[in-house]
């Protein structure tokens, strides 16, 4: 489709970060592109419009579109932190990285009860994140409606640790 070629021609591939053999697909160049941010941003809140509630982002990337997202609903967005970021009382979920593990939090009273989900990220690679995202929004009381990532690395199935849950990636590689 248009917004994909237009997702895939502005998304580098960055050799070796964060660390050595590590391909980091770099989404900077197309939020640095205002035409572009724009179409994305559209194109993700339509496909949602009168059918979520609430917006999460999960930082930091998905704060980015997060945000924009929920502007453009006119809705609200809940930002899923990094352990020891958020100053009220939190849940927090562990969830395996390739060497250790990792934590990520949300605000106990972030949700009403049953409010519809949207979650965004950047990247869908192994799904640990939006996995313990949504166990984190699910145990606040609320329901994950849909998980909205730019691009999934097709080939970590991300997917299959994320059950029942819809998901929609703008790119899949
Ligand atoms: P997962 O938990 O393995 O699915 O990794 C997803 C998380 O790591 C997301 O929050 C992404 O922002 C980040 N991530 C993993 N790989 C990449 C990448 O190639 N580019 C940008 N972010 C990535």
């Amino acid at each position: 489709s248009q917004i994909s070629d237009l997702v895939a021609s502005r998304l580098r591939d960055i050799p070796d970060f964060p660390k050595p053999g590590v391909l980091f697909k770099d989404f900077t160049p197309l939020i640095a592109d205002g035409p572009a941010l724009r179409e994305l941003v559209r194109d993700i809140a339509q496909r949602y419009a009168g059918s979520v509630d609430v917006v999460v982002g999960i930082e930091a990337r998905g704060f980015i579109l997060g945000a924009a997202v929920a502007y453009e609903l006119g809705l609200g967005m809940v930002p899923v932190r990094k352990a020891g970021k958020l100053p009220g009382e939190t849940l927090k979920e562990s969830y395996a990285l390739e060497y250790g593990t990792a934590e990520i939090e949300v605000h106990t009273d972030a949700f009403e009860p049953g409010q519809r989900v949207l979650v965004i990220d950047d990247v869908l690679a192994t799904g640990g994140t939006a996995e313990a995202t949504a166990l984190l929004v699910e145990r606040a009381g609320a329901q994950v409606a849909a998980i909205e990532v730019v691009l999934e690395l097709g080939f970590l199935d991300g997917r299959s640790r994320l059950g029942d849950r819809p998901v929609n990636a703008i790119l899949t590689v």
